[in-house]
C-alpha cells in the first residue's frame, strides 16, 4: 500500500506511487492528480501553501 497525500491544487487524494506529477518546494515534496495541478502550483506555489496553512492554523 502507498502513502496517500493531498493534491494541494484541487484537493483530491493521491497515491503517491501513482501520482501523475510531483514537484518540489521548500524542500517538500509534492504531489499531483495531474500535470494541469503540477502547472498551476508550480506557477504560484505560494498561493496553495499559503491555502493549506490557513485551513490548519486560523490568524489571530
Ligand atoms: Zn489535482
Amino acid at each position: 500500500m502507498g502513502m496517500v497525500v493531498k493534491d494541494p491544487v484541487c484537493g483530491m487524494e493521491v497515491d503517491v506511487d501513482k501520482a501523475a506529477a510531483t514537484s518540489t518546494h521548500m524542500g517538500k515534496t509534492f504531489y499531483f492528480c495531474s500535470d494541469s495541478c503540477k502547472t498551476a502550483f508550480d506557477k504560484n506555489p505560494m498561493q496553495y501553501m499559503k491555502e493549506k496553512k490557513e485551513k490548519s492554523g486560523g490568524c489571530c
